[in-house]
């Protein structure tokens, strides 16, 4: 039997995405090794965020080009952020790869496939799945950014944006859910973005409303949103949809105007303020992550100090925060010098790390005593595991089978990263406490 091997790098999409490629590989017949060198077919998803994960990709292709020159027939595939327009061009640069295709162009995977004299007959409208999947599963539903913020290399890499039908959503949801999964979480670069280049000029929020009449499917979440982006009818939707999570990723990146207008957001601090007023106006129990910048080209303790002052105000429950690093073929790195010195950035990079420590430990310790339903997805340590509606991470023990059930548990011990807690109304009568 032909062997596979898939090697990952960088974001849920694509993660998701290698997921979806070993899917089809497996109906082709193939099967997965974990040992690049036994394989017949390599695939690299690729990153290009950083310049160093770019780096990492140019180390793989090297590193593939040396097993193909002593074994010829291994078929080497690309797809990921490093596939840009110029497939042309790639093949010139990298002849030892077979197929370059861009991050979701399942059809360019099929119809190489068939070239290669595989019938992929009826796989062309849906990938029907063989395996069991993640209680908790990630669906991409449009590729792209049409943004271009300063220091991001997305939209020149994925390209523009470009939305996955709802119906071949719904139906690789309900694909899912027959397979294992009870929850999804819908991908994308923008997901506020999501519908505008479909003829039904359909959006986000149609979409939550078409996936809250699957049944079976008890759980809902997206990532990520835009600020600008974000319309009242989503939150809305967010706000009366009872299986769409009270968990929103709203990026914010820096607390101060001028920085912001260099990294070409779009909105303003005040602008942003004002949507989470709103949010948290329709929906009040909502958890809100963030992702931070620091050390952007020029910003000042002063424009630093912004930054923290929102974190205080706002409270969020999960911060991401990365250190900037110029991204050759940037705005950004184009016309900024990196002038915030590495140590500096490392220091700020640590105040926000400690700052919201100290707040998520604040916020968990107010959930003490308090019953929370947790959907379960595995086992860790001799504990069930599983997630709040608002994404907190909560552990306890149960001698019952609690996998991909939902389960109110009292919380009995916090930290900024994860809950303890209890079965709140024992394991005798588990079985007839939630669907
Ligand atoms: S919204 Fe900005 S940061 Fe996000 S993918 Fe698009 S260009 Fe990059």
């Amino acid at each position: 039997m032909h062997k596979y091997y898939i090697w990952t790098i960088g974001c849920q999409m694509n993660k998701a995405e290698s997921q979806r490629v070993a899917d089809y590989l497996e109906l082709f017949g193939y099967q997965s090794t974990p040992v690049l060198q036994k394989a017949d077919l390599v695939l690299l998803n690729t990153c290009v965020v950083r310049q160093s994960a770019e780096g990492k990709v140019i180390g793989m292709l090297g590193y593939l080009k040396g097993i193909k020159n002593s074994k010829p027939d291994l078929s080497t595939l690309v797809t990921g952020c490093f596939v840009d327009s110029d497939v042309k061009q790639l093949h010139k640069s990298f002849p030892h790869v077979d197929l370059f295709f861009k991050p979701g162009d399942y059809d360019a995977l099929l119809n190489w496939t068939e070239k290669q004299g595989i019938s992929v007959h009826g796989y062309k409208i849906g990938l029907p799945l063989t395996r069991s999947v993640a209680v908790s599963a990630f669906v991409p539903i449009i590729q792209g950014c049409n943004n271009f913020c300063s220091y991001c290399i997305v939209p020149y890499r994925r390209g523009r944006e470009k939305s996955r039908l709802v119906d071949e959503i719904v139906c690789e949801v309900s694909e899912l859910l027959r397979h294992g999964a009870k929850e999804v979480t819908l991908l994308g670069q923008n997901v506020n973005s999501y519908g505008h280049d479909l003829l039904t000029q359909s959006s986000l929020s149609d979409l939550l409303t078409e996936l809250n009449n699957i049944n079976g499917l008890f759980r809902i979440r997206f990532l990520t949103n835009h600020p600008k982006d974000m319309r009242q009818e989503l939150i809305e939707a967010i706000a009366s949809l009872d299986k769409v999570c009270e968990h929103i990723s709203l990026p914010f990146q820096a607390g101060d105007n001028d920085v912001l207008k260099a990294m070409r957001r779009g909105y303003t601090v005040e602008q942003y303020r004002q949507l989470v007023g709103n949010i948290r106006n329709y929906i009040p129990e909502v958890a809100l992550s963030t992702d931070v910048i620091v050390g952007f080209p020029g910003e000042s303790e002063e424009q630093f100090a912004r930054t923290l002052a929102v974190l205080e105000e706002v409270r969020f429950d999960t911060v991401h925060v990365a250190a900037y690093s110029p991204r050759l073929g940037t705005i950004a790195s184009k016309e900024y010098e990196d002038n915030v010195p590495p140590e500096l950035k490392k220091e700020r990079l640590n105040r926000v790390e400690a700052l919201q420590a100290n707040i998520a430990g604040e916020i968990g310790s107010q959930l003490v005593g308090k019953e929370v339903e947790v959907l379960i997805e595995g086992k860790k340590g001799g504990k069930w595991y599983g997630r709040t509606r608002s994404n907190k991470l909560v552990f306890f023990e149960s001698g019952s089978n609690c996998l991909g059930r939902l389960i109110d548990v009292t919380i009995t011990k916090s930290s900024p990263w994860a809950l303890q807690g209890e079965i709140s109304i024992g394991d005798n009568s588990l079985e007839e406490s939630k669907r």
